[in-house]
C-alpha cells in the first residue's frame, strides 16, 4: 500500500476502478518520489484534455512528481487552459474564480494552521499567466505582501489560450495572435523581479526543457515557502494551437528558447533562503 495514507475500504476492492487501485499501491504518497523517478511509480495525472504537445501537461506532470509531500497539498487552481485538466489530478484541489487564486490560498493556509499545527500542509497556487499576471495581479501581489507561506506557480503560455489568443501581460514584444493581429506593443513583464521586490523570499524562471531543474525549483519553492515566506516559480509552456506550430516541436521550442535567452533563467534566493537551501543540500548530500 502506498505509505498506507489512501486507502480502499474493505469490501471495496473489486469494485474500485483499476486506475484507483494502482494509486493505493503504487502512488507517491508518503515516498518522497521526484521527477528522477518518473515510470517507477503510479502517476497523479496521466489523461487530460490539453492539446496534443501542450507544455502545461508536461509542467504539470512534472510538477505533481515534485510535490515533497503530495498527500499534505491541496492546489489552487484559476481559469485557464491548465485548469481544465485538475479533475484528473489525483491530488486535493480547489478551482478558484478567475484571479482570486491567492486570497483563496491564503485563507486555506491559514485554516490549514489552525487545524493541523502540527503538520506541514503545502499551499500550492498553480495558474496561467492570465490568471496571474494580469487579471490575478492585485491579489498575488498582496499574498506577497502579507508574506503568506505559499507558491506560487505560473504556467507561462505567453497568452490567454483557452479564449481563442489573447496577447497577455506575459506575451512578448511584437507577439502575433489570432485576436492580437497586429503584434503586441510593449515587452513582457518581468514578474521574476516583481515578485522578488514584492516580498517574495525566492523567485525562479525555468523550462519543461530541464525536467530535473524543474523538479529541484519546485521542491525548493515548496520547501522553503513551508519555512520562510511566500515564493514564486514561472515556468514557460510552449502553446502549439496559439502559435502556430507542430505539436511535436514543443520540447525543442522550449530547448531553443532557454538556449538562446529569449527566455531567461533566472533564481533570486533571499539571504535566509539561501541559507535554507544550503543546509537542505547537506541533509540530502549521499553519504
Ligand atoms: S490552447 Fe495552448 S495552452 Fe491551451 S491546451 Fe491547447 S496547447 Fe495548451
Amino acid at each position: 500500500m502506498s505509505a498506507n495514507i489512501v486507502k480502499i475500504s474493505p469490501g471495496f476492492e473489486e469494485i474500485m476502478p483499476e486506475d484507483y487501485r494502482n494509486l493505493v499501491k503504487d502512488g507517491p504518497y508518503g515516498r518522497g518520489l521526484d521527477v528522477d523517478k518518473l515510470g517507477t511509480f503510479k502517476e497523479l495525472i496521466e489523461e487530460h484534455p490539453l492539446c496534443a504537445g501542450c507544455g502545461l501537461a508536461l509542467s504539470l506532470r512534472l510538477i505533481l512528481a515534485s510535490l515533497p509531500n503530495p498527500e499534505d497539498t491541496v492546489i489552487v487552481g484559476t481559469t485557464g487552459c491548465n485548469s481544465l485538466s485538475f479533475s484528473q489530478v489525483a491530488i486535493h484541489n480547489i478551482h478558484s474564480l478567475f484571479g482570486n487564486q491567492n486570497a483563496v490560498a491564503t485563507g486555506l493556509k491559514r485554516a490549514l494552521k489552525i487545524r493541523f499545527p502540527q503538520k506541514a500542509k503545502d499551499v500550492v497556487v498553480i495558474g496561467g499567466d492570465g490568471g496571474i499576471g494580469d487579471i490575478g495581479l492585485g491579489m498575488v501581489m498582496h499574498s506577497w505582501f502579507r508574506r503568506e507561506k505559499i507558491t506560487t506557480i505560473m504556467l507561462d503560455n505567453e497568452s490567454y489560450s483557452n479564449t481563442g489568443g489573447q496577447e497577455s501581460g506575459m506575451s512578448c514584444e511584437g507577439a502575433v495572435l489570432n485576436m492580437a493581429p497586429t503584434g503586441k506593443k510593449f515587452p513582457k513583464i518581468s514578474l521574476p523581479e516583481i515578485a522578488r521586490d514584492a516580498g517574495c523570499v525566492y523567485s525562479a524562471t525555468i523550462t519543461p526543457a530541464s525536467p530535473k531543474r524543474l523538479g529541484k525549483v519546485v521542491k525548493q519553492a515548496i520547501l522553503i515557502a513551508r519555512e520562510l515566506g511566500p515564493t514564486y516559480v514561472q515556468i514557460y509552456c510552449p502553446c502549439p494551437t496559439n502559435y502556430k506550430f507542430k505539436p511535436q516541436e514543443s520540447l525543442k521550442r522550449a530547448k531553443e528558447k532557454e538556449k538562446d535567452g529569449s527566455y531567461p533563467i533566472k533564481e533570486y534566493l533571499s539571504p535566509p533562503a539561501k541559507e535554507f537551501v544550503e543546509g537542505l543540500e547537506v541533509v540530502n548530500k549521499p553519504r
